[in-house]
């Protein structure tokens, strides 16, 4: 799908959106965005380090309705079962909440819509973009990603197998270490394909939800 191009966010854009980071009283959001499909433990320790590291008051698992870079590369699953795993991983984690407002929104996720909208909503909220190192090589990629610097913090995590690279150009950007084991959706799924154990890389209360739900090939005899 082509980017659609505009300019980049003005100085004032930027200084409204990182004015006030430290205010108390402001209130200070992460915001995963993926595909969680499903969601592992990789994602939570992610959350639960960048929220401490950063003092933020909440991370939002945004979940993609349709990620457009993904889509034809192979199946994924429908965004209401991964919006329930992930609402599943997170039941019990205070300061983490999924967020179906990309589903609600319907069509292709942009993450520059997704940031707008949450500014609308509340405008006094500091915005703090959280990426794994893989994700934030590929920021460029993104629609219409000139207009994000001015709409939110980029903070990189790192990720095992991943060498970070340069700064993406025009960001405030803040690094926090990765969990330091590796884990993927992509090992989960090619795990449960294979009939492997995935206690050590998914919550119990997701892979209820994969066999209640008969997601990758489970429940199937
Ligand atoms: P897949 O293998 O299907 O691509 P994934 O594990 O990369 O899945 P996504 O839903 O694509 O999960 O990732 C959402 C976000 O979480 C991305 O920014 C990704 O970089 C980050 N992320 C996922 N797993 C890790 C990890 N183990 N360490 C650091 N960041 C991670
Ligand atoms: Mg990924």
């Amino acid at each position: 799908m082509r980017e659609r191009r505009e300019n980049p966010p003005s100085d004032a854009a930027r200084t409204e959106a990182y004015s006030g980071l430290m205010v108390p009283g402001r209130s200070r959001v992460g915001i995963l965005g993926g595909t969680f499909d499903p969601p592992h433990l990789g994602h939570l320790a992610v959350a639960r380090s960048v929220r401490e590291a950063l003092d933020l008051d909440e991370v939002l698992f945004v979940v993609a309705n349709e990620p457009w870079q993904k889509v034809g590369a192979r199946s994924i699953s429908a965004a209401p079962d991964r919006l329930a795993m992930v609402r599943a991983a997170l039941a019990g984690h205070r300061g983490l909440r999924a967020s179906s407002l990309e589903i609600d929104r319907g069509g292709p996720s942009y993450t520059v819509d997704t940031l707008r909208e949450l500014h609308r909503s509340d405008p006094d909220r500091a915005l703090f973009l959280i990426v794994g190192a893989d994700a934030a090589e590929l920021l460029h990629t993104w629609a219409r990603h000139e207009e994000l610097p001015g709409l939110a913090t980029l903070v990189i995590v790192d990720r095992p197998g991943c060498s970070p690279g340069a700064d993406p150009k025009g960001w405030e950007v803040v690094h926090v270490p990765g969990p330091g084991f590796e884990v993927s959706s992509t090992m989960v799924r090619d795990a449960l394909a294979s009939g492997e154990p995935v206690d050590h890389l998914i919550a119990d209360p997701v892979l209820t939800q994969i066999e209640r739900r008969g997601l990758y090939g489970m429940g199937r005899s």
